[in-house]
């Protein structure tokens, strides 16, 4: 497992394989925020950095991002671009690609943005995260690891590659507040449905049990 106990370990493989400072400090950083060094967050650290550079972002600047998968890569766009869940600049649609977007903040229905993603030609020249990627049985989960994690930080960004996209902005709705008549509980009117919260009209992911 790549737990945080070893991430030491990992730190000097960064340093064989001549990682930059900069790389370095997000791939620890996200390691510690995502509580482990999985192999698709280093790859979403390299993606996210890609993306900055290819929009000439600056330090602090207000971006929008959208992650292709849940798995890891949002991670590293809440470390390093700031787009959170909380503040709502992120968002995380469950295409299952391992691919991320990010874009300057518009008023426009869409703006211009940078999508980065994993490009499988590429990574035929890495034949251990090739196999890692594309869940090859071949991948040995416990023994390949390290190896894994070095050819990763070998491959860089060199297994990206990235295309200028127009992406559609989210327009913040004007909203009303609205009392569910059945659980009593405030919602914002376009979640509502008539008189009652999603949740109690229907869509519930918990069911009560008595205390
Ligand atoms: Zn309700």
């Amino acid at each position: 497992m790549l737990t945080l106990d070893i991430l030491p370990e990992i730190e000097a493989l960064m340093d064989k394989q001549g990682v930059n400072p900069q790389t370095k400090e997000h791939l620890l950083k996200c390691s510690r925020f995502h509580t482990f060094s999985a192999p698709g967050l280093l790859i979403g650290v390299y993606m996210t950095e890609y993306a900055l550079e290819l929009l000439k972002a600056q330090p602090d600047e207000i971006l929008y991002a959208v992650s292709e998968t849940h798995k890891c890569a949002p991670d590293a766009l809440q470390i390093i671009a700031g787009c959170t869940v909380g503040n709502n600049r992120l968002r995380v649609i469950p295409i299952g690609r391992f691919a991320i977007t990010i874009n300057r903040k518009s008023w426009d229905p869409e703006v211009e943005g940078v999508r980065v993603f994993v490009d499988l030609n590429k990574l035929k020249q890495y034949p251990i995260i090739n196999a890692w990627f594309t869940n090859d049985p071949s991948f040995d989960h416990h023994g390949n690891v390290m190896p894994l994690l070095d050819e990763i930080f070998i491959a860089g960004r060199k297994i990206l590659s990235y295309e200028k996209v127009m992406v559609q902005t989210e327009i913040k709705k004007k909203w009303k507040s609205v009392t569910c008549t059945m659980c009593g509980e405030t919602v914002p009117d376009y979640l509502a449905q008539g008189d009652l919260c999603i949740s109690c009209a229907g869509t519930n992911y918990f069911r009560k049990i008595s205390i």
